[in-house]
């Protein structure tokens, strides 16, 4: 089977972990710190901070902007499950916005629509989650200008957009929101196994990010209840977690992120070649905003239901038949059983639930060979016959 996505672990990576494994701290040492910078680096972001894994970064962000009981966090329903979750984790009511056609990211029209209606009932999100869908960028300008005027604040679930850019600038330096936060678990486009981080230009809520992530501890008399008793002091000023990243993580994201730009460069060269190979079949090909430049987590097709006998669900069991790794990305989070149970239904958000009948998410990694890729075009053209 040609897998939907896979991880490249080279010997490099292999040995920058056993360097940690025989040093002194295999967690909590200096290699968290060191993957930290490299990953601010990249963005030009002030501060970042490491966690176990996105969901907890998406935690955190929340509790850091003090979402609590009574508030509102809006996302979009076409993303993995954590993007909404985390707000039921801290309490508040979540909500959808209807996706873009074309980009399937959080549609802005939908948006401020919806905004103006919360106005009028008194119920305008305190957080809104966009999130970068396959690697390609929200219209961030526009979320920031929405945010301003409707004073709420703005989380990116960069998940699948670590290389990606919007208006020439990285993902994740945070111009238009307060925090991104990245993924970095396996199928994602940089790993440490399990792995997260999360970005920010604020020092405040940065501080607060990082004791949230280790029980709510602080070493830092600037924030202390108390007078310092001295050295190996700490105080508990809030109810944390232990969400952190190990160095034996660190060491393999910071060995892997020396790779990023070649990774993202190697999936658009695999999405050209799909571009060319599949143009002539009925299907809707992904579409890119000029604004934007993509990581290309995701090669996500669309079938054209009319033109084509064959249904998704059809179309998807004979490819993984005929030994191709297909996927879905994703079952509107809005119709799981869940957050059925919460009062969402089908129909709530048209544009994504005819995404969701339609797409279908072709195999696409860095090492994915031309003869791998010829295999699965030639599996998609059979299944749509
Ligand atoms: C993968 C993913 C997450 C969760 O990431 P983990 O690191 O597995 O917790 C959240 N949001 C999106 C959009 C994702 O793709």
């Amino acid at each position: 089977m040609i897998p939907y996505g896979r991880q490249d672990i080279t010997e490099a990576d292999i040995e920058a972990v056993i360097e940690v494994l025989k040093s002194d701290w295999i967690t909590q040492g200096p290699t968290i710190g060191r993957f930290e910078q490299d990953v601010r680096n990249h963005c030009s972001a002030l501060h970042s901070v490491a966690v176990s894994n996105a969901t907890c970064a998406l935690h955190i962000a929340c509790l850091a902007l003090e979402l609590g009981p009574g508030d509102h966090l809006w996302t979009s329903p076409i993303t993995f499950v954590a993007s909404a979750n985390c707000g039921l984790y801290c309490g508040a009511t979540i909500d959808f916005v209807d996706i873009d056609s074309r980009t399937y990211n959080m549609n802005m029209g939908a948006l401020e629509k919806k905004l103006e209606q919360a106005e009028r009932d008194g119920k305008l999100p305190k957080v809104v989650i966009p999130v970068h869908f396959a690697g390609q960028s929200c219209d961030m300008r526009t979320l920031q200008l929405l945010a301003k005027r409707y004073h709420f604040r703005v989380i990116e679930d960069a998940s699948h957009a670590i290389g990606a850019y919007y208006e020439d600038q990285s993902v994740g330096n945070c111009r238009y929101s307060d925090i991104t936060i990245f993924s970095f678990h396996p199928v994602k486009i940089v790993t440490t196994g399990e792995g997260g981080m999360a970005t920010t230009n604020n020092t405040k809520i940065a501080d607060k990010m990082c004791r949230l992530r280790s029980h709510g501890i602080t070493r830092d008399p600037e924030y202390m209840a108390r007078d310092s008793l001295g050295p190996g002091y700490y105080e508990q000023i809030e109810l944390g977690f232990n969400y952190r990243m190990t160095d034996i993580q660190a060491a393999l994201g910071a060995s892997q992120i020396q790779r990023l730009t070649h990774y993202v460069e190697r999936r658009k060269e695999l999405v050209a070649r799909y571009n060319q190979l599949l143009k002539k079949l009925p299907l809707t090909l992904p579409w890119q905003d000029p604004a934007t430049s993509s990581s290309w987590h995701l090669y996500v097709i669309r079938l054209n239901l009319p033109k084509t006998s064959k249904d998704r669900r059809q179309v998807f069991e004979s490819m993984r038949n005929l030994g191709i790794g297909v996927n879905i990305h994703y079952i509107p989070v809005h119709t799981q059983p869940y957050y059925h149970a919460l009062g969402f239904r089908q129909g709530m958000y048209p544009e994504a639930e005819r995404y969701y009948s339609e797409a279908i998410t072709l195999p696409l990694f860095p090492t994915m060979t031309e003869q791998q890729q010829d295999k699965v075009v030639a599996a998609l053209e059979k299944s749509l016959a």
